[in-house]
């Protein structure tokens, strides 16, 4: 039995034994485990545990080759594609450090993350090269190769296959690995609030948060999981991991299509669906549902931004599979809560309780230090294996958010009785009505009760009397027509006076990070220059 009752109607997870090995050799144990077993499906193409491996350790060759040590920086810049998670571990086996670019950047951003983690080794897929050759100059002092995935590489660079054709299948030197300090990864938060922070990732925490999500999720190698979400955001970083460890098989979709990704589950009998919120919206909103042979799922997790209970109740009833919400955050490599996933213990409205071998608490958002009582609303802060070391050439952004080994999440929170965790809001983005605290998160989730309403965002608007007042951008659904007065009255007759909805704008597009995050910091730009106009 995995959940214990404390006998103060707190349920826990009971710890777990983390093994102490590096971060590559997750994979490794894989491969003795399951030789045979298909570990990644794309394109129609499979491929087993045994292979994957093999070809890890022909990159990890190659890459050595090319003089990556140990603690060095390799740079992953492509869509989802088994070449990702082959550079991942090949990079781990040498002790060096992968960071993954988003691959909708563009040239200067990718500049920046180039310069900014001063890796000396790019991977790029042919697509995305036209743009790293721009400013190849920029980064010339720390990148020295860079490797095509494709058929075509300017003099000097290397294609991908060249290289794994060129290398031996052996594992390589074993490097000496310090599992609490020696990093792995470097993975950039969303940019959702601010310009994105490198989070500095050692092996243990790869390695234990693999772990505690398996475990949370109770994956198995019977299953099989639908990876539709970025491998460069933390969520897939952590899809691929826990697939690989528990031996599961992987479906992997190079970009997110509603129609594709449901053919998909079907043809390959996929039990675990992943998803974020606007995901759940197009599942929740697609009339065609039944069509397709969903019988073999066992949930569908959602996380990475906060979700209306309204959208998951819809779909639910339409497919009966449970939803299963969780939260994390990069700092964290990332999750820290789950919903138990038996039906009859999830909590829609809550992302669920602490994964296993964390410490949690509600504390006093100002002080940061007075631990609230229990019910009542105050920043969540965690501890463990999982949490990262720092900010990346950030030292007092790092002290700032983790003390005594405490991580400060940033967002406000509660815990009920049963140990079930209640994300409200982040703490930067309440909006100070009259000196009142609204969650947009809340606002948004009544809005999304209403039927008129496809997507929305509420954001705080400077106003001379009041600070800032509750303002909803609305997407309405096809065809549906409605007062703003209606919209604010529906708002208003569910939700203390406070919260009330004071002005509505009907938009055709709500911005949204690929993490499906609201980009409100852009909205409240818009309406600053609007004001200013
Ligand atoms: P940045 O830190 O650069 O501003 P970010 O915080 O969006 O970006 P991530 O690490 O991708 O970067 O996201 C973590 C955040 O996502 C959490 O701090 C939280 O605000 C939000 N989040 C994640 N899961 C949930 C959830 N289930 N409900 C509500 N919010 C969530
Ligand atoms: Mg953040």
């Amino acid at each position: 039995m995995e959940l214990s009752d404390s006998g103060l109607g707190m349920f826990f997870r009971a710890a777990l034994d983390i093994p102490e090995i590096p971060f590559g050799e997750m994979l490794w144990e894989s491969a003795q485990r399951f030789p045979e077993k298909i570990a990644v499906i794309y394109q129609g193409q499979k491929m087993s545990f045994r292979e994957l491996d093999g070809l890890v350790n022909s990159f990890a060759n190659a890459l050595s080759k090319l003089g990556v040590k140990k603690g060095d920086r390799v740079a992953l810049f492509m869509t989802n594609r088994p070449e990702y998670i082959i550079a991942v571990y090949a990079t781990a086996r040498l002790g060096a450090v992968f960071t993954p670019m988003n691959p909708t950047y563009k040239e200067e951003e990718v500049a920046h993350q180039l310069q900014d983690s001063d890796a000396s080794v790019l991977v790029v897929q042919e697509s995305l090269y036209p743009r790293v050759k721009t400013i190849r100059q920029r980064v010339n002092k720390s990148l020295k190769h860079v490797v095509v995935i494709g058929q075509q590489a300017e003099e000097g660079d290397s294609l991908f296959l060249d290289l794994i054709r060129q290398s031996s299948p052996k594992h390589p030197p074993q490097v000496q690995i310090s599992w609490t300090e020696d990093l792995v990864a470097l993975p950039y938060s969303s940019g959702t609030t601010g310009l994105p922070k490198g989070a500095m990732l050692t092996h243990q925490n790869l390695v234990a948060n693999a772990i505690q999500f398996i475990s949370s999720g109770r994956i198995t190698e019977q299953d099989s999981m639908l990876i539709c979400l970025p491998f460069y955001h933390i969520y897939g970083v952590m899809l691929v991991n826990g697939a690989l460890y528990s031996g599961a098989t992987q479906v992997i979709m190079e970009a997110f299509d509603l129609e594709l990704s449901l053919s998909l589950a079907q043809q390959y009998k996929v039990s675990l669906y992943y998803a974020v919120p606007p995901i759940l919206l197009v599942l929740a909103n697609y009339p065609n549902l039944s069509a397709y042979d969903l019988s073999h799922l066992r949930y569908i997790m959602v996380g990475a931004a906060p979700m209306a209970p309204e959208v998951a109740h819809r779909l639910q009833e339409k497919t009966h599979v449970p939803i299963v919400q969780g939260y994390g955050l990069t700092e964290a490599s990332p999750v820290t809560h789950l919903n138990p996933v038996d039906q009859g213990q999830i909590k829609l409205d809550s992302v669920g309780l602490s994964v296993a071998n964390q410490e949690q608490k509600i504390v006093d958002p100002e002080t940061g230090e007075h631990e609230m009582e229990p019910g009542e609303l105050g920043e969540l802060i965690v501890k463990g294996p999982h949490v990262m070391q720092g900010y990346w050439k950030a030292p007092e952004e790092t002290a700032r958010t983790i003390r005594n080994g405490w991580l400060y999440t940033g967002d406000i929170a509660r815990i009920d009785a049963d140990g079930y965790v209640y994300i409200v809001d982040r703490k930067k983005e309440m909006i100070k009505y009259k000196g009142f605290s609204v969650a947009p998160a809340e606002v948004e989730a009544v809005l999304f009760q209403h039927e008129a309403v496809a997507d929305c965002a509420v954001i705080g608007k400077p106003d001379a009397e009041s600070g800032e007042i509750p303002k909803a951008l609305v997407l309405l659904q096809g065809g549906a027509r409605i007062e703003p007065e209606a919209l604010m009255e529906f708002v208003g007759s569910r939700l203390a006076g406070y919260k009330r909805v004071r002005e509505v704008e009907f938009v055709s597009n709500i911005p949204k990070t690929a993490s499906g995050k609201v980009l409100r910091r852009v909205l409240i730009e818009a309406e600053r220059e609007k004001a200013e106009a």
